[in-house]
Order: C-alpha cells, then sequence, then structure tokens
C-alpha cells in the first residue's frame, strides 16, 4: 500500500504474538492484492476494465465496502467519491509530474467522477461503472479497512489488546494497561516525525490524512493527493485531518472527506456526527478542534513523553 505499517499485538506469549503478526501481515497482503486499482487483475482492476461494458460480480466483502464507501459519498454530499480514479493516470504523486495536467482532460474527467454512476446490484452482487473510463479507487479507505481487519485477525486469535498502525491510519484496542488509556501523538505537518500535540484514547481509531506524504510540486507549488471530485484538481488549505471514532475505515473515509470540505464545512459535518472527533491543521498551521475533542500539548504533562505514539508519520 505504499505506506509502512507497524503492528504492536500485546499477549502473554511470545508465540501469540508472533502468529498474530504473521496473520495481521498475510491479512493486509491478502487486501491489497484484492482492492488495489494499480494491481492488474485484482477486482477492482476488473471493475474498471469493464467501465462502461458490464457488470461484474464481486464478493460480499467487495460489495459491502463500495457500499459503504457510497454511503460516505451521500454523507458528505460527493466531497469523498472513489470514482476520482478516473484522473488516477492525470495526477501522479509519486515525483514523476513536471507540469499541470490539459485543461481539456480535466473537463473530461469531470463528466468521468460521480459515485452516483457507480451501479450495485444487491441480488446479484455486482458492480457495473456506466460510463466508459470511469474507474474506482479505494486509496482513500485501504489502510483504514486493513487496519480493522488486522485489528479484527489478531482479536480473534486472543490478542486482547494493541494498537496497528497503517500509514496515518491507527486503530488501538483494549488497554495499554489496566485501566489506563493510549496516549496517541498527532504528527507536525511541518516536521512529521514529531508529534504536534497527544490525545489520549480508549479503543479508537485515530486517522490523519495529510499533504506531507504524497505530493507533486509543480512550479514551486505542491499539489496534495486528495483530489476534489467536483474540479478534479487536488484540494489545497489544509494540512492535515485526524479524525477519531471506533472504525477506522470510517475515519480513513472522513478525513479525506473533511480535507475536501475544507476547514468550515468539515468541522460543521463532524460536529454533527455522534461519537465523531476532529483535528484540523490549516495552512496557517491553526489547530482546529470539533466540540468535544480537547487536545495536551508536550510540556503540560512531563511523563508522558516517554510513551507517546506518534501517526501520521512515515
Ligand atoms: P493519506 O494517505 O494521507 O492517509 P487519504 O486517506 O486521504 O490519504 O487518501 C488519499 C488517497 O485517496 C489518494 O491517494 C487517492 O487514492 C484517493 N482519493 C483522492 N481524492 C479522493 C476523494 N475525493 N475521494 C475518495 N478518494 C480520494
Ligand atoms: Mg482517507
Amino acid at each position: 500500500m505504499g505506506s509502512r505499517f507497524e503492528i504492536t499485538p500485546y499477549a502473554e506469549s511470545d508465540s501469540l504474538v508472533d502468529a498474530g503478526i504473521s496473520a495481521a501481515i498475510a491479512e493486509v497482503k491478502r487486501i491489497e492484492n484484492t482492492i488495489s486499482e494499480w494491481i492488474p487483475g485484482t477486482v477492482i482492476s476488473q471493475i474498471n476494465d469493464n467501465a462502461g461494458i458490464q457488470p461484474v460480480k464481486v464478493s460480499d466483502e467487495i460489495f459491502n465496502l463500495i457500499k459503504r464507501c457510497n454511503k460516505v459519498s451521500d454523507l458528505t454530499n460527493g466531497a469523498f467519491d472513489i470514482s476520482w480514479a478516473a484522473a488516477r493516470h492525470v495526477w501522479r504523486f509519486d515525483g514523476s509530474m513536471t507540469s499541470l495536467p490539459d485543461p481539456a482532460l480535466i473537463d473530461s474527467m469531470k463528466l468521468l467522477v460521480n459515485y452516483k454512476n457507480i451501479v450495485l446490484d444487491e441480488t446479484a452482487k455486482t458492480v457495473f461503472l456506466k460510463n466508459k473510463g470511469m474507474a474506482i479507487g479505494l486509496g482513500a479507505v485501504g489502510k483504514g479497512y486493513a487496519a480493522n481487519r488486522m485489528k479484527s485477525v489478531m482479536q480473534a486469535m486472543g490478542i486482547q489488546s494493541g494498537i496497528v498502525i497503517a500509514g496515518g491510519d491507527l486503530i488501538a484496542w483494549g488497554e495499554p494497561a489496566p485501566g489506563k488509556f493510549w496516549p496517541i501523538g498527532i504528527a507536525d505537518p511541518n516536521n512529521p516525525s514529531n508529534a504536534i500535540a497527544w490525545i489520549e484514547v480508549g479503543p479508537m481509531a485515530v486517522v490523519t490524512s495529510g499533504d506531507y506524504e504524497h505530493f507533486a510540486t509543480i512550479d514551486g507549488k505542491r499539489y496534495g493527493h486528495i483530489i476534489d471530485p467536483r474540479t478534479c484538481f487536488p484540494v489545497e488549505g489544509l494540512r492535515s485531518v485526524t479524525i477519531i471514532c471506533p472504525d477506522a475505515e470510517l475515519a480513513d473515509a472522513l478525513a479525506t472527506a473533511v480535507f475536501v470540505l475544507g476547514k468550515n464545512s468539515g468541522l460543521a459535518l463532524i460536529n454533527q456526527l455522534k461519537g465523531i472527533e476532529c483535528l484540523i491543521i490549516d495552512n496557517e498551521g491553526k489547530m482546529i478542534t470539533s466540540d468535544n475533542l480537547s487536545l495536551n500539548f508536550y510540556g503540560q504533562n512531563e511523563n508522558q513523553k516517554t510513551h507517546r505514539i506518534t501517526i501520521g508519520s512515515k
């Protein structure tokens, strides 16, 4: 998935820890080989190859994952849209882009990006992209989904607590010690291996989307890898968005969506959702939190410094 993963199961026996890590790695490999839109032959590639041609039968797992993505699209007024992927060859964030795409090409992409043209047949369990040239890509939820699955696999093996970090996506379960919460650092967008603040959470996902990992620099300007589906251009205005909620996949999707919605609409959306909090860092470095989130800063409580876990960094 092009990201660094950290798997930290806590268990009495070393053999259970080792088995848990192996099972989690096997699960993430399985997921990547199923949902990547870049690997030829995956079910997502088959759906894309058949855009405008025919529906593709998929497993319940993939059907439900795509269905959940479309629900987030509804919830966010289309800010989150897996059909952004029609533009995946136009915008490359691996350092290979040296000039902006042709505006006519961007205009043609705008017609193709619309999650409402992803047709899901509940009975036949098929996915059909209505128009030729359409494509879907699960990059905005893949790591969150993988983090959830790795956690579930290890939980099912009897591992009662732990932390999984998939790129900027973290999920914790159980307790770090009886009666304790997990202290989680939020990456400083200007210096991602450092934490800018920290929070304490129970069994929660803490997921950060930032513009500092994958981007293109064209004429000295930075273009981050989150695309506004309305313009098919990378969004501007924010450095990072962190979402805190029990589910890593939902947190991942919402982090991407809030990036697109921007500070005001993004915050308004999160404040309407019960049990979901966010921290937004804007281009000026200002930190904005949702109604029920309070941040801690280093120096307030010195002994917390020693066991912080930083997320959002490579
Ligand atoms: P990060 O890797 O920083 O955690 P995200 O979770 O926000 O990033 O995912 C960014 C990826 O999501 C992009 O690389 C692309 O694959 C995909 N993507 C870009 N824009 C959108 C969008 N508007 N809706 C859904 N997916 C998107
Ligand atoms: Mg995301």
